[in-house]
């Protein structure tokens, strides 16, 4: 009998050993809300297509995320000032002639075109409200006494949309202002050291503000094991999505 579950179990590792690891693009994730649907794409790392009413937003387009053949933007909103967050080429490519673009006060220096949204301001477009979340580091930086990300510079941003609430995080540790988000429906949640922060913390912030769902991204180089494990047993669904497809 042994023996026999061996064999079997031998077959059924070679079985799968024959199965390519895949690494195709994320699915869209389709959220109902009172407005109509509203569908987000993972593209690669930040960068994320939103899909609602019509209307094509863009988070971060960067590269390497493959925009080619994608609907051009009606709105753009930006995260930080680094490159996998503010790419002028992939903005441009994105970019139609009535294409608005909101961004952190630090971004828009760079991008003219972009009207700025401050940490703890309020904008509303086409049925949206989008709130700027401040993201920064607490304690992690090049030096010491320096920080990747400075208090102030870079947005998450809150945006609901037929009264669902979906917030992406931007660069980040778990800053008070996260951990205080209320009503959280789909959380998007950076982790990656040593710019933000490992999965173990990044569980704990989550925990604090209890979205319903939960979706890593901006995860490079992290556990997610790890991160599912910090949320079992509290009820928040991890959904674990593609966002570096080969
Ligand atoms: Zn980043």
């Amino acid at each position: 009998m042994k023996m026999m579950l061996a064999a079997v179990f031998c077959a059924f590792t070679f079985l799968l050993m024959l199965v390519p690891p895949t690494h195709a693009a994320a699915e869209p994730q389709v959220f109902p809300t009172s407005a109509g649907p509203v569908k987000i794409t993972p593209l690669n790392h930040a960068s994320t297509l939103i899909e609602a009413g019509g209307k094509t937003i863009y988070l971060d387009p960067a590269k390497p995320a493959k925009l080619t053949g994608l609907p051009k933007a009606d709105l753009i909103l930006i995260t930080d000032i680094h490159p996998d967050h503010m790419d002028p080429d992939s903005i441009k490519e994105v970019s139609k002639a009535d294409t608005e673009i909101f961004a952190a006060p630090a971004v828009v220096q760079t991008v003219t075109s972009g009207k700025p949204i401050a940490n703890g301001e309020t904008k509303t477009w086409q049925g949206w409200t989008i709130e700027a979340i401040p993201a920064y580091n607490l304690k992690r930086g090049p030096a010491p006494g320096k920080l990747f990300h400075d208090k102030g510079r870079g947005n998450g941003y809150v945006l609901t949309y037929g009264g669902k609430r979906f917030y992406f995080s931007g660069d980040t540790e778990g800053v008070p202002e996260m951990r205080g988000l209320k009503n959280i429906d789909v959380a998007f949640v950076c982790m990656n050291l040593p710019y933000t922060m490992p999965p173990e913390e990044a569980a704990d912030a989550v925990k604090a503000f209890h979205p319903k769902i939960v979706i890593p991204y901006h995860y490079r180089g992290s556990d997610l094991a790890v991160f599912q494990k910090g949320l079992e047993g509290t009820g928040i669904e991890v959904r674990l999505l593609e966002w570096y497809p080969k």
